[in-house]
């Protein structure tokens, strides 16, 4: 299985390369997302949220366990789940919270180790560590997913595409 690895400088760049996963993630993945709390899940969430094409702002679901987002234009709602404070699987099924799973909606979970054995296998897990401590801004972003090592380097073409022209004044504007 390939690990791709993305660095990212800002967290413009994490909402960019957010926005690209989520533009091209079939309805029904799932998302499984690690990294210590400040690495920058939720930017990434809000980013993929763009990508599915849903308009309303993404805020962290820390106290909530799970904010549903309505479908946007691609038909496609997005589940964001944190679920820092299950301390295991059993208390995500308990909630019913696996019934969001294997739908058409997309489920992204944060701090999904808590809760790993109630996911299916093949999710796109996501790692988002602090790449440099000289550069608080910088993070690096470690992605593999069962069985889609194509869909990786498919992510991986795009976006180093996309750096080339992220400087480009429109496309700033665009991420604010
Ligand atoms: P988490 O959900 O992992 O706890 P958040 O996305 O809520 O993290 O917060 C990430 C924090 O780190 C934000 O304050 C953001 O401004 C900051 N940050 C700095 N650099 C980056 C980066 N490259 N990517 C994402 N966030 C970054
Ligand atoms: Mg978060």
């Amino acid at each position: 299985m390939k690990t791709l690895r993305l660095r990212t400088n800002s967290r413009e760049q994490t909402i960019a390369l957010g926005r690209l996963i989520g533009a091209g993630l079939p309805p029904g993945s799932v998302v499984c997302l690690e990294g210590d709390l400040g690495a920058g899940k939720t930017a990434l969430t809000v980013g993929l949220a763009k990508g599915l094409g849903i308009r309303k702002s993404v805020s962290s679901p820390t106290f909530t366990l799970l904010i549903e987002h309505e479908a946007g234009e691609r038909g496609v709602p997005l589940y964001h789940f944190d679920v820092y404070r299950l301390t295991d699987s059993d208390s995500f099924l308990e909630l019913g919270f696996d019934e969001y799973i294997g739908g058409n909606g997309v489920c992204v979970i944060e701090w999904s180790g808590q809760v790993r054995e109630a996911l299916p296998v093949e999710c796109l897990e996501i790692k988002i560590n602090f790449a440099d401590p000289s550069q608080p801004d910088s993070r690096e972003l470690a992605l593999s997913w069962q069985g889609n090592d194509e869909w990786l380097t498919k992510l991986a073409a795009d976006w180093s595409k996309g750096l080339t022209t992220m400087n480009q004044p429109d496309n700033r504007k665009e991420e604010r």
